[in-house]
């Protein structure tokens, strides 16, 4: 995984403020789920590090939402999770790759929040990868992405930033922006090549442990 940026913008938290709350992650069935989300206007970006103008309501709301995303990611095991997956169905979604019970070799990468996000540039290259949903409990199916990819967002602040991702975090990117399209990883799978969790992780194991 790569990661770079060539627009400065003040450093994003770490941890997720304590005021954060999680929300119910919506379920596959939901008709929000297939909705094209809005984009996210530039009234809401108001650059709050950088004026000394007050939070105007919009912004804050926004601020709101991106630390309820993280900490509903973080609290569910996510890696990645997208705002129409708690209902709002605005083009906003949050990487927060790590290691945990789900992804046990997920990279390491600190929460960010991505806004309007555009896919500019992909490799022709693809490889086969895990993936599962919060919004498609105890499904896995393998899943072909791009290996690398160039991508623009606009951070919370309402920065540009310009980032190449490779494996698993460009398979995040592309899974979450499949969610502000309506499009579900399940989409991209043959109904009799999903599989339960407990399947999922059995395969990983004899993966990891080929002698076992
Ligand atoms: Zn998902």
């Amino acid at each position: 995984m790569s990661h770079s940026s060539s627009s400065a913008s003040p450093s994003e938290p770490w941890s997720v403020p304590p005021v954060a709350q999680t929300r119910p992650v919506i379920q596959q069935g939901n008709p929000v789920l297939r909705q094209t989300a809005r984009s996210i206007s530039s009234q809401c970006l108001t650059a709050e590090s950088l004026t000394a103008e007050p939070l105007t309501g919009s912004t804050t709301a926004l601020q709101t939402l991106i630390d309820e995303l993280i900490a509903t990611a973080i609290a569910t095991n996510g890696v990645g999770i997208a705002a129409p997956q708690i209902a709002a169905s605005e083009r906003l979604f949050i990487i927060a790759s790590r290691p945990n019970e789900r992804y046990p070799n997920a990279p390491k990468m600190e929460p960010t929040a991505m806004i309007n996000p555009v896919l500019i540039d992909r490799s022709d290259q693809e490889e086969l990868g895990w993936e599962g949903c919060l919004s498609v409990p105890d499904r896995r199916g393998q899943v072909s992405r791009a290996k690398d990819i160039r991508v623009e967002y606009l951070d919370r602040w309402g920065a540009l930033q310009r980032s190449q991702f490779s494996g698993f975090v460009a398979r995040i990117f592309q899974h979450e922006l499949d969610h502000l399209n309506g499009i579900l990883f399940v989409d991209h799978v043959a109904p009799a090549d999903l599989v339960s969790e407990v399947e999922y992780l059995q395969r990983l194991s004899r993966e990891s442990h080929p002698s076992n």
